[in-house]
């Protein structure tokens, strides 16, 4: 029989009264009230008619909103939250919704088909693609909602994702892992060298909507399952910093206490710096002594993050269209945050969920940003700008420019027309930084002819002459056969000649 896990008593509870979120349809009151800030009546019934609500509800609560609009806000006891300051119209496009989401639906139901990686005995309740790291979904909610979000079909259900019990998860993590042992660290299938799960990743939705005691439940079910960290994926820094406060402290510090091995990593969602930062009434950051400014209630959830020593913060994001869509603001972003402790560890292409294309920046453009943006950021600094596929972490590591005519002129036809098909539009270079289970296809690259209008992998599978993602000489297969139909092409034009 499973043993349940235990709880200590009197865990301090954050208080969040005040922050209320408000979710749901565009008929719902608040929902409503929310979308009159932006809309008019006839926009705000177009978006319901064109289904905009169907791919997605609306989700936000008091202090995103109040963020978003530039408006002061108080706690309970009329203590200041926020101050008045202009609107951020970044913000605005990342959690209010646009027409454009249901023009097109175009989509996968499950971007990078997770529930591939979902074993067969937690199915769609747990995601174990690398072999050191299983994903629970624990929560089934975020105290507002991105329109890129990747996990919608976790909220509404439609690929059969659901809760992990803390139970199950810690039994998996523990079976896995004795499993393995038994088997010396080998797959007894393949042959193949496999590695324990040592990190247990607690998402959904956001973990941080859920009650400290149940938070604690699942941190006690990854450490029990014999796992070194705990990472907790979550936008809740950006959308509700007052989540971070001495009450979740005192409950990491009994954690800390009961596991004194295990460290807990927060993997926190900043998608801008408007989020962090305090601007004046012209849209410019404050500064201070030659600084920016921190939000209050950001800046007061990094500090009593960063007190604990077994506590570390990452940030990865993805790049969306009208909301960081600018290598500079991606810049102060990755400035700020390493000089807040907060190591920039992802950017992310946006993800090719359903109605994508009405937040999506094309891969090439999107890695020029980034590129940009790295400029003038030291190391710690930096991110890597990545596409979470199916096949792995994929790094854009680089985007070649296409060989000049004036090069091709130097060489003879029969040498210059493959060159030409090969390099004419010039590459892009992707490395495949991490690579499920065994990692056999680690550091392996993609080689694919430039498609500038590409958003997702999909769209360069005709265009690769190099896929790392095979095996052997089936990495060339691509390369091979454009070579084969330029050659023979040119073996029937000399033959009618
Ligand atoms: S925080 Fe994450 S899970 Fe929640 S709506 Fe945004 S992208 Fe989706």
């Amino acid at each position: 029989m499973t043993t349940p896990i235990e709880v200590p008593e009197n865990l301090p509870e954050t208080e969040l009264a005040a922050i209320k979120p408000i979710r749901g349809r565009m008929d719902r009151d608040g929902v409503v009230k929310f979308l009159q800030n932006f809309y008019n009546e006839a926009e705000i019934k177009a978006m319901r008619d064109s289904g905009v609500d169907q791919r997605m509800v609306v989700g936000i609560n008091s202090y995103y909103d109040a963020l978003i609009r530039g408006e002061a806000l108080a706690d309970n006891d009329g203590n200041e939250i926020l101050s008045s300051m202009p609107p951020s119209a970044a913000l605005q496009h990342l959690v209010v919704p646009i027409i454009a989401e249901a023009a097109d639906k175009s989509g996968e139901k499950d971007p990078s088909n997770q529930i591939h990686y979902s074993p067969e005995e937690l199915k769609g309740k747990i995601l174990h693609k690398y072999d050191e790291i299983v994903l629970g979904h624990a929560a089934l909610a975020c105290s507002a909602h991105c329109r890129y979000c990747y996990r919608l079909d976790l909220f509404n259900g439609s690929t059969g994702k659901g809760l992990v019990k803390p139970e199950e998860l810690r039994d998996y993590v523990r079976n896995y892992n004795g499993t393995l042992v038994a088997n010396k660290g080998v797959d007894p299938e393949t042959g193949e060298k496999r590695f324990p799960i040592t990190e247990v990743l607690l998402s959904g939705g956001d973990v941080m909507v859920l009650s400290n005691k149940q938070l604690y439940k699942y941190m006690a079910a990854a450490a029990e399952g014999g796992a070194h960290v705990v990472r907790i994926g979550t936008k809740e820094m950006a959308f509700r910093p007052m989540r971070f406060d001495e009450n979740l402290a005192a409950m990491f510090n009994r954690f800390h206490a009961r596991y004194p091995h295990i460290h807990i990593n927060i993997v926190t969602h900043f998608t801008h710096a408007d989020e962090l930062l305090q601007r004046n009434a012209d849209g410019s950051y404050k500064m201070e002594n030659g600084y920016r400014v921190l939000l209050n209630p950001v800046k007061k959830a990094i500090q009593t993050m960063t007190a604990l020593s077994f506590v570390s913060l990452e940030n990865q994001t993805p790049i969306i269209r009208h909301v960081n869509d600018k290598a500079e603001a991606l810049h102060i972003l990755h400035q700020e945050l390493r000089r807040n402790t907060i190591k920039s560890k992802y950017i992310f292409q946006c993800r090719e969920i359903e109605g994508h294309k009405a937040f999506a920046v094309p891969v090439e453009e999107s890695w020029q940003l980034h590129t940009e943006a790295q400029k003038g950021l030291s190391d710690g600094a930096r991110s890597r700008f990545a596409m979470s596929t199916e096949w792995g972490k994929l790094e854009v590591v680089a985007v070649t420019d296409g060989i000049t005519d004036e090069s091709l002129e130097t060489l003879v036809e029969e040498t210059a027309l493959p060159i030409q098909s090969l390099l004419g539009q010039g590459l892009v270079i992707m490395k495949m930084h991490r690579s499920p289970f065994s990692a056999n296809t680690q550091s392996d690259l993609v080689i694919a002819r430039r498609n500038p209008k590409a958003l997702w992998i999909s769209d360069y599978e005709d265009r690769i002459i190099y896929d790392g993602r095979k095996q052997g000489a089936a990495k060339y297969e691509a390369m091979i056969a454009l070579l084969r139909s330029l050659s023979e092409a040119e073996e029937k034009r000399s033959k009618a000649a």
